[in-house]
């Protein structure tokens, strides 16, 4: 039978094959693999749905990609993705579901504003690694949001954030708390606005419908 046939094949194959294996694996190695350093954990996103802004997202990314080690965002392939990246005509945001997954929307508002939308993507990303808005007015900070100038084109995380999400990712994410980093639409916003705080505090959560609307 043909089974019978392929086995005898597949067994012949490797009778001559281990010998040869056996050789090089006895022959002492001239370049000692050096200590394998930690494996990056892949986060995979979709930016199928950012419109205008999918160049931007991959620049964001690749800002986060050349500054850590630990992790590496990746476009995602068909059902891969731990996170989809939108566009929409509200304020850039994000919402974690966990380290290195969630949904980031690459709100209109901002770029209407003027922030340029390669350090918006790397802000929101910051987010989805774990970092908390930090709005010290620093263009040096990509976490600084809107208390940045939007003259500001950085899309290189500080130190001290890239540090923070090696440490993310690192083994120990225990201090991680999804609510900690949730990345609201106040990311680009100007906290003094207009608006009634009371009447925004109800609505935040529904910033895309009310935009759109
Ligand atoms: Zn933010």
């Amino acid at each position: 039978m043909l089974g019978g046939r392929v086995g005898r094949i597949a067994g012949a194959v490797i009778t001559l094959v281990l010998p040869l294996l056996g050789g090089a694996i006895a022959e002492p190695s001239a370049e000692a693999a050096p200590p394998s350093p930690h494996a990056a954990r892949i986060v995979y996103y979709d930016a199928s749905g950012a419109a205008e802004f999918k160049q931007a997202v991959d620049e964001g990314a690749q800002a986060w990609n050349a500054a850590v080690h630990n992790v590496q965002l990746r476009p995602a392939g068909p059902g891969q993705a731990q996170v989809t990246v939108l566009a929409d005509d509200g304020w850039p945001r994000t919402e974690p579901s966990g380290l290195g997954a969630g949904t980031v929307y690459m709100g209109r508002e901002a770029v209407s504003e003027g922030f340029y939308p390669p350090r918006i993507a790397a802000h929101e990303f910051g987010h989805i690694l774990g970092l908390p808005d930090n709005r010290n007015g620093r263009c040096d900070y990509l976490m600084s949001g809107h208390s940045s100038p939007t003259s500001c084109r950085s899309t290189t995380p500080h130190p001290s954030e890239a540090q923070q999400v090696e440490q993310n990712f690192a083994g120990g994410s225990a201090a991680y708390r999804v609510a900690a980093v949730k990345g609201d639409d106040g990311c680009f916003r100007a906290p003094e606005s207009s608006e009634p705080s009371a009447a925004r505090g109800g609505t935040a959560r529904a910033a895309g419908a009310r935009h759109a609307a």
